[in-house]
């Protein structure tokens, strides 16, 4: 069990469609890392079989900005044209209190922001995918988005790939069992430190 002051957080981010909540899924399911999943707050609307508390904080657009009048986010993006997302600070610490490390499944900014704010504390993780092609073809073939949505998270991730090299490691996903066996050594690694 950690103490509170032990606690880390381990950032996945990368263009939609490249693999992190897979990956971040199987870090969870894996005995012995000691992580808990860092639930983001969003003003966009539930899809499928979300759940309010346990996927995201489902907020109004009213409550998503009287958090940020509060100073109450370690970051928050509007990361796509009305759609606002965000960590709480409450979440991170109540992660902490757990005695567990924090795993994040956020943009890309938002992942360097935390970073920005407690860089001895992140490790950040830029998940790739061998091609903006594949990523398409897997945003595709996981039928959740509109064409449109496709477009338009396509259209992002050209400018997101700019941003790796800022990230502490660059995680490529071509084979998802050899990617997800890295991710467990990176975390394993980073968090006996
Ligand atoms: P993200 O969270 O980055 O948007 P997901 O984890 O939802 O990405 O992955 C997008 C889709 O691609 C999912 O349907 C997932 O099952 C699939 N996928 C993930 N990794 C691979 C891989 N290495 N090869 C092929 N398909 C993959
Ligand atoms: P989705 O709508 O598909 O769940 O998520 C859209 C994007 O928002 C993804 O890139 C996801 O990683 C990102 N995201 C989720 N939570 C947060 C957060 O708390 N902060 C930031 N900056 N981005 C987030």
């Amino acid at each position: 069990m950690l103490d509170s002051e032990q606690g880390k957080l381990i950032v996945f981010s990368a263009p939609s469609g490249s693999g992190k909540t897979t990956i971040v899924r199987h870090l969870l399911d894996k005995d012995g890392l000691n992580l808990d999943f860092s639930i983001s707050a969003t003003s966009r609307a539930r899809r499928g079989k979300e759940e309010h508390g346990k996927d995201y904080y489902f907020l109004s657009p009213e409550e998503f900005r009287d958090h940020i009048e509060k100073d109450e986010f370690v970051e928050w993006e509007e990361v796509y044209a009305n759609n606002y997302y965000g960590t709480l600070k409450s979440e991170v610490e109540r992660i902490w209190k757990e005695g567990k490390h924090a795993v994040f499944d956020i943009d890309v900014v938002g992942g360097l922001r935390v970073k920005e704010k407690f860089p001895e504390r992140t490790l950040a993780v830029f998940v790739k995918t061998p091609s903006i092609e594949e990523m398409e073809r897997r945003l595709r073939a996981r039928k959740t988005d509109s064409e449109e949505k496709i477009k338009e998270r396509v259209a992002k991730a050209e400018k997101e790939m700019e941003f790796a090299p800022r990230f502490d490691v660059i995680l490529v996903n071509d084979d998802l069992e050899k990617a997800m066996a890295e991710a467990v050594e990176l975390v394993r690694k980073f968090t006996q430190e």
